[in-house]
């Protein structure tokens, strides 16, 4: 054996050629600047998290740790016990809490359901909520009484839509999930593990393909210029930000918050820059993660610094194998973002339309 084989020999004796997929951690040998951002520049309100099975005084000293002025706690409880989860933030500490109301489903087969549903509405308004959250049952799941899924631009929803002008507060929609959500669940899937692992998320063959679930949507906002609208998510395509901002330039009367997408913007920095600073009156900060603080700290860092290649904030499920870039946004954006949009929804106050 030559010097050399013997050399080739001995080098792939110690790789292991047969390494799991699920076993590959690579470790970035970069050496860039990385900057700790222990709080938020300017007071910030997370818009979205779901706070029902937390403790308000533990979440709020992680907000005092942070930054963080308000959570808008989206309950995903309905009825009474929603009202009882509402008093208990509310009561702990009104100026650091809101809460979004979940859509209730219950009733649906019985033929007073869609008049009922904007009293319930109404009622929660009434008890102090900010919102109305419809998530993604409505056009994948939920069934009417001829058994039929329910569309998203089912005219008898229309009415809740109405109502929400009135009370002069948004409906947030989360609808859909990420385009790889719709497709097979093979090699070429971007999100391949987070799919193997949970692969009921996996919406391929729906009967409503994700696009025409989009389209449904976007009907929604068109044809209710006065509701207000939050498209949870990056408005569920932030993968293709072209389409969002053609959707933000037509439809003034939607945000989009940017919670549990910080992976898809922050792989993308260049585009991702030019569309917050584009429609930085749009877009509101929010996690949508358990509220801890690393967690809102690497938030900052994705949209205050300008690091290179790092880890975006995720659970325990990582969302695809890539890390990603700062947007290092200008104060006046920040502060947008961060808080003053978020007021604006909080004061609606009943005009019809909203400021631009
Ligand atoms: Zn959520």
């Amino acid at each position: 054996m030559s010097e050399t084989d013997k050399f080739i020999a001995m080098v792939s004796a110690k790789a292991d050629v047969d390494l799991r997929l699920s076993d590959f951690q690579p470790r970035s040998m970069l050496v860039t600047p990385a900057h700790h951002v222990p709080r938020a520049k300017f007071a910030a309100i997370d818009y979205h998290n779901h706070l029902d099975a937390h403790d308000p005084a533990d979440v709020l000293r992680i907000m005092d740790e942070c930054g963080i002025e308000r959570i808008v706690n989206i309950t995903m409880k309905v009825g009474d016990e929603a009202l009882a989860v509402m008093r208990r933030f509310h009561t702990f500490a009104p100026e650091r809490f809101s809460t979004i109301a979940w859509m209730d489903w219950s009733g649906l087969q019985e033929p007073d359901f869609f008049e009922r549903t904007v009293e319930r509405f109404r009622r929660f308004v009434e008890a102090g909520a900010c919102g109305l959250k419809i998530w993604k049952d409505l056009g994948l799941q939920v069934r009417d009484a001829n058994g039929e899924l329910l569309r998203i631009d089912d005219v008898r929803l229309a009415p809740l839509f109405e109502e929400a002008a009135k009370l002069g507060v948004p409906i947030m929609f989360h609808i859909a999930d990420p385009d790889a959500f719709f497709l097979p669940i093979d090699r070429f899937n971007e999100r391949y593990e987070e799919l193997a692992a949970h692969p009921d998320w996996g919406f391929h063959g729906s009967q409503y393909s994700k696009d025409d679930l989009l389209a449904q949507r976007d009907r929604v906002f068109a044809r209710h210029p006065h509701t207000t609208f939050v498209a949870a998510h990056m408005a569920e395509k932030p993968e293709n930000l072209a389409y969002l901002d053609n959707l933000l330039s037509t439809c003034p009367n939607v945000f989009v918050d940017m919670s549990a997408r910080t992976a898809e913007l922050g792989r993308q920095p260049y585009t991702s820059r030019d569309f917050f600073l584009r429609h930085a009156g749009r877009i509101l900060f929010g996690t949508d993660l358990v509220p801890e603080i690393e967690m809102y700290r690497l938030n900052f860092r994705f949209l205050e610094t300008s690091d290179e290649y790092f880890e975006y904030p995720s659970h325990a499920s990582r969302q695809g194998r890539w890390n990603i870039y700062g947007l290092h946004l200008p104060d006046d954006v920040l502060r947008k973002i961060y808080r003053e949009n978020a007021l604006r929804l909080f004061n609606l106050d009943q005009k019809p339309g909203i400021p631009r």
